[in-house]
């Protein structure tokens, strides 16, 4: 019963999620729509229907090849091969919990290196993206190997001890212990974490330093500090976020963005990311992630040791780590459903940091200017499918965006000239 849903659930998502990709292929345009027709010349704009089709494809490739390992390993009696063997090593407290999900992240990293390897230095490098020496990505992946060994190990070990000793009654501790994980990693990213992989220097004085305290100080925004990232040493494609919380928000601008843009686009840029603040995106999406974690944990504590759950999988010793990794595969689908509804919840908050950036600046146009250059530079597909959309887009495609700026715009400027 268990096994027949799981089943039936992974393959008829996978089956949309590969419609919705070819869908996506016939919906590329020949025509450049004209509200581009500014920024991407023909030869640009049948660039990045290459590049989406390229993409499609190797996604297509990556999903297909996912889906068949897991259902192999699983149908070949993976899940109790493993345990079998781990039991044979005679290990005692978490080390046999810790062995067993460390295998399944380590075989799962394993089958995607060879595809990373091929979108970094094959894709991205025809497209004239990859700014990466091998040196850098084989550091870069060490460090992040080490890092997420340190992390998930470290988180594994709390869940599977708290398990161990409260039983199932163990969900209500591990969620606040997620919770507690989480808000110190907040805190860690931008001081710790994020150097390890990039060089952060501060914007020097000058124009767009001027500005954008302007801005800050005009909006009661504080912020600690206003960075560079050198992204450029991997990718020649643009981005910015803000870290921290409180007081301590630094925001980080790469080079790239620096480099492409005006500084009345950057400081739309900019605009529509405080926009996400003083609109209470972050803090929404942050409860909402923590309740998320709630209900996971409540789950688990039903699900986690069920007979059902062992048998589907064909493991004939239970045991809390192996029900922790069958009950994630369980959850996938239900996850699935409610990352629709998360990307959609997502898509209107983008529309309103836009608003906000636009209202703020009184001028939509150096928002739109920017996210036509955005697009152009990444060679964005212009006119994806709903469906598509739909299913994966935390951003609404740039045409809709362009066109609800202008549309807010004209309807604020109807309202300015009323007769009162
Ligand atoms: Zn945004």
């Amino acid at each position: 019963m268990i096994g027949g849903f799981v089943l039936t659930t992974l393959i008829g998502y996978y089956l949309l999620d590969s419609l919705a990709k070819l869908l996506n292929l016939k919906s590329l345009e020949t025509q450049v729509p004209s509200e581009f027709s500014d920024v991407f010349d023909e030869n640009r704009y049948r660039r990045s229907q290459e590049y989406t089709r390229t993409n499609t494809w190797f996604d297509l490739v990556v999903s297909t090849t996912m889906l068949a390992t897991l259902l192999a390993f699983w149908f070949l009696g993976g899940f109790e091969s493993l345990d079998h063997l781990i039991r044979r090593l005679h290990l005692s407290n978490v080390l046999p919990g810790l062995l067993y999900l460390g295998a399944l992240c380590v075989a799962r990293e394993t089958l995607m290196l060879p595809f990373t390897i091929y979108h970094t230095f094959v894709i991205e490098q025809r497209y004239g993206f990859n700014r990466t020496t091998v040196g850098t990505f084989v550091v870069d992946r060490l460090k992040e190997w080490s890092l997420s060994a340190l992390l998930m190990g470290g988180f594994a070990s709390i869940v599977l001890i708290l398990f161990e000793f409260f039983g199932l009654r163990a969900w209500i501790a591990a969620w606040i212990c997620t919770a507690a994980i989480s808000v110190i990693l907040i805190y860690l990213a931008p001081t710790v974490i994020l150097p390890f992989f990039f060089k952060f220097s501060p914007v020097p004085a000058g124009e767009l330093r001027d500005q954008v305290t302007d801005f800050c100080l005009r909006q009661r925004f504080p912020i600690r500090e206003l960075l560079v990232i050198d992204g450029s040493r991997r990718s020649s494609k643009a981005n910015a976020f803000f870290t921290g919380f409180g007081p301590n928000k630094r925001i980080a601008l790469y080079d790239t963005l620096i480099n492409n843009h005006t500084v009345p686009e950057l400081l739309a840029v900019l605009a529509h990311e405080v926009g996400h603040f003083k609109k209470h995106h972050i803090i929404q999406h942050f409860v909402f992630g923590q309740f998320n974690l709630l209900l996971l944990f409540l789950g688990a504590s039903f699900c986690i040791s069920r007979p059902e759950l062992f048998e589907a999988f064909g493991v004939t010793t239970p045991s809390y780590y192996v029900g922790l990794a069958l009950y994630l595969i369980l959850i996938r689908p239900p996850a699935l459903l409610l990352s629709i509804f998360i990307n959609f919840w997502s898509r209107q908050h983008e529309f309103e940091a836009d608003r906000f950036a636009a209202e703020a600046l009184g001028d939509p146009i150096p928002l739109i200017q920017a996210l036509k250059r955005l697009s152009k530079d990444s060679l964005s597909n212009l006119t994806p499918h709903p469906l598509l959309v739909g299913l994966h887009f935390t951003h609404p495609p740039v045409l809709a965006r362009v066109l609800a700026l202008k549309i807010s715009a004209g309807s604020r400027s109807r309202a300015n000239t009323a007769p009162t």
